[in-house]
């Protein structure tokens, strides 16, 4: 007997839960590439894609996940032999260095393992480099192996404190649509994100923000490919130069449904206070989960700096893998691996797991999914401290 019957959740950090109005909006018959509706339908795309980072720049779109997008952020921001500065706070920020890295781009990595940013080691590098070698700093907003959230804002005025002219480039795969995120506002020149996270759509496009300041530094970079160049993208004359040949057809018609829910009608501020919602209430449940087990805790200690679509946490090994077993074969919920948590102790990274509260997630999906949790402990004799679902139907109730 399963439990699991009806209709599974997927509550990994990506790819996220696809609301049925994108996947309807999908469902049609090839349009024609070269006029028409497809043309006049992408034409409504790039003012909410703007919207939907807070930036007046340019924005490309590339047939791609968030590999392409980094890949696209450093052939167009880079020469060869160019120094980088990466901020890594977990598995993406090391993926993004060594996506740089692989160009002939000279990357220096600030390792803050799987907790925050230490802005004091930042400034350091930043003074370090008298003669502003470093091109640009680029950074996670969210990573979503550790869920760890940088403060960016706080990079922007480091940057401008200490003078130094590196553009900054922030990775908001996990978190664009989900954690509060002002493109402009924050000073921010170029924002890299994907269609499968927090924007709802199947796997396949890559996007790319750049400011002015960007867009003029990128002139120069010996990197750039015809592929990857952002100019024709952001700026296209013709239709086809938007895609750089054939468009992701069915992908934008996804794309214009999402941006439809989330910038239109739900709106970004009400969508960013959902996620915060919905993650303090995860957050209050492991809470009450570790009183009862030390080996229960969230990866991030401090609230400030834990993003709000996704929660990394131990349950201590093997135990964090026998629950994700229990609960897709017999809740139906299927939970985030502890992705780059592995330990010399714990090598295959068995005792975390990560669960997703990203996209179009509601209140009964997040109850729901902690209630299987609690159901698998129980079943699996994990040990859990009393009243996890109580405190997280508290911070629901507001
Ligand atoms: C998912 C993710 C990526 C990688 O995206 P892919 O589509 O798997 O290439 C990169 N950075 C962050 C922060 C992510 O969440």
């Amino acid at each position: 007997m399963s439990l699991a019957q009806g209709r599974p959740y997927l509550a990994i950090p990506g790819p996220s839960v696809m609301p049925d109005r994108v996947l309807q909006a999908m469902h049609r018959a090839s349009p024609n590439i070269y006029g028409g509706p497809l043309h006049e339908m992408v034409e409504t795309l790039w003012p909410d894609l703007r919207a939907a980072a807070c930036t007046a720049g340019q924005v490309a779109i590339y047939i791609g996940n968030g590999h392409a997008a980094w890949e696209a952020a450093n052939t167009n921001l880079f020469s060869r032999g160019d120094r980088a500065l990466v901020l890594a706070t977990g598995r993406f920020g090391h993926g993004w260095a060594e996506s740089a890295r692989a160009l002939g781009i000279a990357v220096d990595v600030l390792d803050f393992g799987t907790g925050p940013v230490g802005m004091d080691r930042v400034e350091a590098a930043l003074r370090a480099d008298r003669g502003h070698a470093i091109r640009a700093l680029l950074t996670t907003h969210v990573d979503t192996s550790s869920s760890v959230r940088t403060d960016i804002p706080a990079l922007r005025r480091l940057l401008d404190d200490t003078g130094h002219p590196a553009l900054l480039a922030v990775d908001c795969i996990a978190s664009l649509g989900c954690d509060e995120y002002r493109m402009d506002d924050w000073g921010v020149d170029v924002t890299v994100a994907a269609s499968q996270k927090g924007l709802m759509t199947p796997p396949g496009l890559a996007f790319v923000w750049y400011s002015d300041r960007a867009a003029r530094a990128s002139a120069s970079a010996d990197l750039r490919t015809p592929y990857w160049n952002w100019t024709p993208r952001g700026n296209a004359a013709e239709f086809w130069q938007m895609f750089c040949g054939t468009a992701p057809t069915h992908h934008l018609f996804g794309l214009r449904e999402a941006l439809t829910m989330l910038v239109h009608e739900e709106g970004l501020p009400a969508a960013w206070a959902r996620h915060d919602r919905l993650a303090r209430a995860v957050w209050s449940a492991f809470d009450a989960w570790g009183k009862g087990n030390p080996a229960i805790a969230l990866n991030v200690a401090d609230p400030e700096f834990r993003g709000r679509s996704v929660t990394a946490a131990r349950l201590g090994a093997p135990h964090a893998t026998r629950l994700r077993g229990w609960t897709e074969t017999m809740g139906g919920v299927t939970l985030g691996i502890g992705l780059g948590m592995s330990t010399p102790e714990d090598p295959q990274g068995d005792g975390f797991l990560r669960v997703a509260h990203m996209g179009h997630v509601n209140a009964h999906m997040t109850l729901g999914a902690l209630a299987v949790m609690q159901a698998g402990m129980g079943a699996l004799g994990i040990p859990f401290g009393p009243g996890a679902l109580d405190a997280a139907a508290a911070v629901v109730a507001g």
